[in-house]
């Protein structure tokens, strides 16, 4: 049998855990749902039924597969050949909703008739109630209040398509918070309800199976790099909050090692500061919303606010599957500031006419870094995961510009 180098492709995680990293360090009455959940998945994941229906609604409702486009002005301004993966053009305008629809079909198999999900930007609020709305099942999201301010546009979007947005009043009324308050909810409902969980953070085995879902977006790139340059790329870079977007580009090219894989965190005002979401480059080992990874947290173990100007990047945790790739040195990662992160916004725009997320172009920025500083140059080929669009962020960029121009 060809033995993989990375040991957990096709690999089941044994009890959950990426090495030291993962597990399910949840309260006792929601082991028997984590139990349900994990036997439905393995139960489905590879049944041709299933399969064929959830490529269905990829294809014909999400809008996949996405494009893999070359950005010939930006290549030539930066330096190096250039691709997007087009996640931007996804219903609904993120990568989030490969997962949800995944999810929620499970979750349709499971006979549950209800779905929570937890948001920080609205994204994966939206692309809940996105599913939501076309299975027919009663959505409810919850949102710490001080991201529905930052993101009245997508809660509206939320509300249109039927789903009832729950304001989170407690902490620092963001998306930790928020996640706190679902896991509540569904210790409570759990006969009913599915926890549509929107990364790969929590307990086993969600980290696995919102991989999983996602994986599709390195399957595609794979296919269409191979089918553009006849050879796999140099470099590929993801934005990660949660790591979602991220490992769905790596996993196929895991075992490549002439594929070198970079991680972007965001940097915020810098780690100096204290005000970024850094939580892989400047975080430490703790075990937050039912799993063991990195985290940003003080000496007493209490989280960590965090910042950045993206609102989907801004989350104190991170998958323990990037916890184990960047101990094994797999993956590099590395942050970009909110100033950076502004800049490349603004360079998509105006060289090839695409309003980007301000998630994504964390990884965008990183281009220019692998020039500047990793020594590519015009003949490498870099592909970068545009994991959204930027409708939601045009007032948060206008703001912040302004700021810059006083
Ligand atoms: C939610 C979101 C992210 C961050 O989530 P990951 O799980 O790290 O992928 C990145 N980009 C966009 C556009 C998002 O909506």
């Amino acid at each position: 049998m060809h033995k993989h180098k990375y040991k957990y492709i096709g690999e089941y995680p044994k009890a959950g855990k990426f090495g030291e990293y993962g597990g399910q360090f949840v309260p006792e009455v929601l082991m028997h749902a984590l139990k349900e959940l994990e036997e439905a998945y393995i139960l489905y994941k590879d049944n041709e039924t299933f399969k064929a229906e959830l490529d269905y609604y990829l294809w014909t409702f999400a809008g996949r597969p996405t494009p893999l486009y070359f950005c010939s002005r930006l290549s030539a301004k930066l330096g190096v050949k250039l691709y997007l993966k087009r996640e931007d053009l996804v219903h609904g305008g993120a990568h989030k909703l490969n997962n949800a629809l995944g999810q929620a079909l499970l979750a349709k198999r499971m006979g549950k008739r209800r779905l929570i999900a937890e948001t920080g930007a609205g994204q994966h609020g939206l692309a809940t109630a996105i599913v939501g709305a076309s299975f027919g099942l009663q959505t409810e999201i919850y949102m710490g209040k001080e991201d529905i301010e930052r993101q009245r546009l997508n809660v509206f979007r939320m509300e249109l398509m039927g789903a009832e947005v729950h304001p989170v009043g407690s902490g620092s009324k963001t998306l930790k918070d928020a996640i706190n308050e679902a896991i509540r909810d569904w210790v409570t409902n759990v006969e009913d309800t599915h926890y549509l969980l929107g990364s790969v953070v929590g307990p086993h085995p969600y980290p696995m199976m919102v991989r999983d879902f996602q994986r599709v977006v390195g399957l595609e790139t794979k296919r269409q790099v191979l089918e553009a340059e006849g050879r796999l790329p140099d470099a590929l870079v993801a934005c990660v909050g949660g790591g979602s977007n991220g490992i769905g580009l790596f996993y196929e090219f895991l075992d490549d090692e002439e594929v070198a894989l970079y991680g972007i965190e965001a940097g915020g005002e810098g780690i100096a500061s204290n005000r970024h979401s850094a939580t892989l480059c400047a975080g430490s080992k703790g075990v937050l919303h039912g799993t063991y990874s990195y985290l940003l947290q003080d000496e007493d173990g209490q989280i960590l606010p965090t910042h950045s100007v993206a609102p989907g990047l801004d989350y104190s945790g991170v998958g323990p599957e990037h916890a184990f790739l960047k101990d094994m040195g797999r993956v590099t990662y590395d942050i970009v500031t909110d100033g950076e992160a502004l800049h490349a916004f603004e360079l998509l725009c105006q060289y090839e006419g695409i309003l980007p997320a301000l998630e994504s172009v964390h990884a965008l920025a990183y281009a220019k870094k692998l020039v500047d500083e990793r020594g590519m140059g015009k003949e490498d080929v870099v592909v970068v995961c545009l994991s959204g669009r930027g409708d939601k962020d045009v007032e948060i960029v206008e703001k912040a510009l302004n700021e810059q121009n006083k």
